[in-house]
């Protein structure tokens, strides 16, 4: 396919930015080649400096839960531009969101508006340690949770990705901090608190993992998980900043019937604008300043454009909830499609779906946590996303994430993307 524009712009970038990107996953490192610089989004497709038009999957990543730019979003955004881009003073939009927000997650009795996942999942952390007066916490291997300093032991998404998942950078007493479990192993989780008796604050996990490619979390297991945070008085921490209005209109909470003491969101919740969100119980939120001594604040944070986005978007989930039946019909669609496509190539890599969360691991065993994840061949990975791009298709370009239906996909475009996922396994294997 034409790139030369965007081999242009990329040796421009590497000069000035680091890898020529400002987040890694976008440098296209662990499969090779230049990544597309996209001039525009309509819909499900992208539209790149080359004039290449791309069925995307990326869905900027997650937040397109409609596709690229919907009216409904680009009109809210417009509207709000006329009154100001920023006020730094409280705005009625702010407390709409907040009631939509606790309207749609139940266990969210109160919740803090930040500006992005990783500011999410920091703030709450502190919170929750604030909370207990305790300072451990547990996350598992291959779950992400941003680039804080205490998450970046085993992470997944980039870290793992670029082979980095404990980054130099972080001292060795934040990372004595923060133990790590194996998902969907109870017993693992047993054995920490155990071991740290009466000084863990706080457990994190994507109830449903995007970060290590799709990985649900069994229904045992979360239960267990569930009983044992509150028998330790340990805060649950469920980051939904993926999860969070795109698995359900709850959540992955609502899926696995589970309710934790904390949620953290991002993507969805801003309607394509910089947002992050964390709330919980009342009892722990108040723990926020200023009722509680807890600091966290932010300048730009309910920023009267990323409300007003993100309130266009929450709303249009809240009155048409029939859309989550219509990703998963599209979704399934393609699930079928690309398990027949792998079958007919002789091979049984294994494909998990949540709702319009999807993953094709390259390997023929079970994927049900970190380990398994990556006996996935990267770079038959590689070879696929390459061959599935230069037949207009889009996809996470690594391994270890989960692609995104739209509702802006359809039928047709499943079917082509089928088809280039058969052509594709053909022309690979
Ligand atoms: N948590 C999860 C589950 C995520 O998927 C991500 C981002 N992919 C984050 C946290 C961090 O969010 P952000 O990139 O907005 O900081």
């Amino acid at each position: 396919m034409k790139n030369e524009k965007s081999q242009e712009l990329f040796e421009r970038a590497q000069k000035l930015i680091p890898g020529g990107v400002n987040s890694p996953v976008r440098a296209f490192k662990s499969v090779g080649g230049t990544p597309l610089f996209i001039t525009r989004g309509e819909g499900s497709r992208m539209y790149d400096a080359d004039g290449n038009v791309l069925i995307d999957y990326i869905g900027s990543w997650g937040p397109h839960l409609f596709g690229h730019n919907p009216p409904f979003i680009k009109e809210a955004l417009l509207k709000a531009l006329e009154d100001g881009t920023s006020f730094g003073a409280p705005t009625e939009i702010e407390v709409k969101m907040a009631e939509l927000i606790c309207d749609l997650v139940p266990s969210v009795e109160m919740v803090r508006m930040v500006n992005s996942g990783t500011e999410a999942t920091m703030s709450a952390i502190r919170v929750a340690r604030g909370f207990t007066g305790k300072e451990k916490i547990i996350k598992f291997e291959g779950c992400y949770h941003g680039h804080g300093d205490f998450f970046l032991i085993k992470a997944g998404s980039g870290a793992l990705t670029f082979g980095v998942p404990t980054s130099p950078g972080v001292t060795k007493g934040t990372a004595a901090d923060t133990l790590l479990a194996e998902f969907n192993n109870i017993e693992s989780v047993k054995k920490i608190i155990s071991q740290n008796k009466g000084e863990i604050a706080a457990l994190i996990l994507e109830p449903i993992v995007g970060n290590m490619g799709t990985v649900r979390a069994d229904d045992d297991f979360i239960k267990e998980l569930r009983d044992l945070c509150s028998e330790e008085k340990i805060v649950l921490i469920f980051d939904e900043v993926m999860t969070g209005f795109r698995v359900a209109a709850g959540g992955a909470q609502e899926i696995l019937g589970v309710k934790p003491d904390m949620t953290t969101f991002g993507k969805i919740i801003g309607g394509g604008l910089p947002v992050g969100a964390y709330g919980g119980k009342r009892e722990i939120m108040e723990m926020v300043s200023p009722v509680g001594p807890v600091y966290q604040a932010g300048t730009l944070s309910g920023n009267p454009l990323a409300m007003n986005a993100g309130y266009a978007a929450l709303s249009y989930i809240k009155n048409n909830p029939e859309i989550y039946n219509e990703l998963e019909s599209k979704s399934a669609r393609l699930e079928d499609g690309i398990k027949n496509a792998v079958k007919e190539a002789g091979k049984n890599f294994q494909l998990n779906r949540v709702g319009s969360m999807m993953t094709l691991f390259f390997t023929e065993e079970p994927v049900f946590d970190f380990k398994t994840a990556i006996k996935s061949d990267t770079e038959l990975f590689g070879k696929f996303f390459h061959s599935m791009l230069k037949r207009g298709v889009y996809l996470p370009p690594a391994q270890f994430e989960a692609l995104f239906v739209s509702t802006a996909h359809s039928d047709d475009e499943i079917d082509a993307t089928i088809k280039a996922a058969e052509e594709s396994l053909k022309e690979i294997l």
